[in-house]
C-alpha cells in the first residue's frame, strides 16, 4: 500500500505557515533569522514535538526532528528544505519542501509505519542568501564546505551577525553543524522554471543541477563632454559594454542547447547625463548542464569582451570569479523518486535544475536528490509564484513514498 498524504491537513498547514510573514499581495516576506522566521521555526518545533520527534538545533540554527527506526544505529534518511524566503518572495519556494517533509512523517505516523532507518526532518538556515549574502549557508556548513565561524560572523546590511541573530531568536543551538552519516538526503522544491508546467507532468525527478561560471569585465575609455566631442572622436566604455552584452546574450546559441548567459549587473562611471562614460564594469553568469560548456564559457565571453573593446577602441580587463561543475544527483535517490512516483500513480518526467539548492551541498556528503513540482509560468522569487495544489499533493505523495523507499534500504 502506498503512503497517502492527507491533502486537507497538508493544505491547512501550508496556509498557516503562509500567514507568517505574509505580504499584502499573497507572497511571503520571511527573511532568515527575523522575527517572522522565528515564528515559523517555533511552529515547526511545536509540530515536530507533537509528532513525538526528537528535536535538536545545531550551531547554525539548522533544526532537525528525528523519528527513530527499527535500527537506531542505522544512518538516517534526511528530508527537508528551508523556511526562509526572498524579500517579497513566494509562498512555495523552500516552505513547501519543509512542510512536505513534515506531512511525510505525519503520514507514516497515521499509518503506524515503522521504518528500518531513522528519518530526520531538517530546516536549513539562510538558504536564500538575501539577508546574509551567502546562499545555502546552513547546508553548506553542515556539508563541511563552509567554515562555521565564517558563517556565524556574516553580517546583514545593518551589521547584525548571524551569531547575534541566532541568539536573539533562540536558535543558537549546541549540536555540531555537520552531516556525517546520513544514508540519503531528499528535498522537494518548486521547479522555478517553466519546463514541468509546460510538459503537463505533476512531478519532476531531478537528475542534476546546472554548473555555472561567474565572470567580471571592465572596459576603460575616455571621459569627455557629451556636447563638443564628435562621434568619431569618442572612446565610449558603455557602448563597448553594451556591444559585448549583446554578443554575450547570443552566445548560448553557439555553446549548447541548454546554455544560458546573463549580464546581471553593470556599473557605469561617471554615470552622468552629459559625460561620455569612461569606465564600465559588468558581471556575466553562464550556466549549463554540460561540464565542457561551463569550462569553455569564460574564454568565449572574454573573446566577445575583447572584440567589443577593440571595435570601440577602449581597454579591457577580464576576471574569472567563480565556477561550479554541473552536479549529477545520486542514482539511488533518483530511482527511489521514480519508485515513489510510480507507487503514488503520479505522472513524472526527468528534469535538470537551473538553480542550486541545499540538496547540492548535501550531495557532497551523502546520496542526494530532489523532487520538483511545477511552477506556473516558471515564475519564482516573486509574490506571484504559484503551484497548483493538486501538483503539491502529487509531489508530496511521490516524496513520501520515495522517503519510505530510502528508509527501508
Ligand atoms: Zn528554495
Amino acid at each position: 500500500m502506498p503512503l497517502e498524504i492527507d491533502a486537507r491537513r497538508f493544505r491547512e498547514t501550508f496556509e498557516t505557515y503562509s500567514a507568517i510573514g505574509a505580504t499584502e499581495d499573497g507572497g511571503l516576506h520571511r527573511l532568515a533569522l527575523t522575527d517572522a522566521d522565528r515564528e515559523a521555526r517555533d511552529l515547526l518545533v511545536e509540530q515536530m514535538e507533537e509528532l513525538g520527534l526528537d528535536v535538536r538545533v545545531d550551531e547554525l540554527g539548522n533544526t532537525y526532528g528525528r523519528r527513530e527506526g527499527r535500527d537506531p544505529d542505522a544512518a538516517p534518511v534526511l528530508i527537508g528544505s528551508h523556511l526562509d524566503s526572498q524579500p517579497y518572495g513566494g509562498r512555495y519556494d523552500g516552505q513547501l519542501g519543509v512542510l512536505t517533509a513534515l506531512e511525510t512523517l505525519r503520514a507514516l505516523e497515521d499509518e503506524g509505519v515503522e521504518t528500518d532507518r531513522p528519518i530526520e526532518l531538517v530546516n536549513w538556515t539562510n538558504e536564500e542568501g538575501s539577508r546574509f549574502e551567502q546562499a545555502m549557508l546552513g547546508s553548506g556548513v553542515a556539508a563541511g564546505a563552509v567554515d562555521v565561524d565564517h558563517a556565524r560572523s556574516l553580517t546583514d546590511a545593518r551589521g547584525r551577525t548571524v551569531e547575534g541573530e541566532l541568539r536573539r531568536i533562540g536558535y543558537d543551538g549546541d549540536a555540531p553543524a555537520e552531516v556525517t552519516e546520513a544514508h540519503a538526503y531528499l528535498e522537494l522544491h518548486v521547479e522555478q522554471g517553466p519546463e514541468l508546467a509546460r510538459s503537463g507532468a505533476s512531478v519532476g525527478v531531478v537528475d542534476g543541477v546546472f554548473g555555472l561560471s561567474w565572470m567580471e569585465a571592465t572596459l576603460r575609455g575616455q571621459a569627455n563632454h557629451a556636447g563638443p566631442t564628435a562621434m568619431h572622436d569618442r572612446q565610449d566604455a558603455l557602448v563597448a559594454a553594451t556591444d559585448a552584452a549583446s554578443e554575450i546574450h547570443d552566445l548560448p546559441n553557439r555553446l549548447s542547447a541548454d546554455a544560458v548567459a546573463t549580464v546581471g549587473r553593470m556599473d557605469v562611471s561617471p554615470n552622468s547625463i552629459n559625460v561620455i562614460p569612461d569606465e564600465v564594469t559588468f558581471t556575466v553568469d553562464v550556466r549549463s548542464y554540460d561540464a565542457a560548456v561551463v569550462a569553455a564559457a569564460p574564454d568565449a565571453v572574454e573573446f566577445e569582451v575583447a572584440t567589443a573593446a577593440e571595435r570601440e577602441d577602449v581597454d579591457h580587463e577580464f576576471e574569472r570569479l567563480w565556477s561550479i561543475d554541473p552536479l549529477e544527483f545520486s542514482p539511488v535517490v533518483r530511482e527511489a523518486v521514480v519508485a515513489g512516483a510510480e507507487a503514488a500513480g503520479v505522472p513524472y518526467r526527468h528534469v535538470v535544475s537551473g538553480a542550486g539548492h541545499d540538496a547540492s551541498y548535501m550531495a557532497q556528503v551523502t546520496e542526494s536528490g530532489m523532487v520538483f513540482v511545477p511552477s506556473v509560468d516558471g515564475i519564482t522569487h516573486a509574490e506571484s509564484e504559484f503551484t497548483e495544489w493538486d501538483d503539491c499533493v502529487a509531489g508530496a505523495e511521490t516524496y513520501a513514498n520515495a522517503t519510505l523507499e530510502l528508509a527501508m534500504e
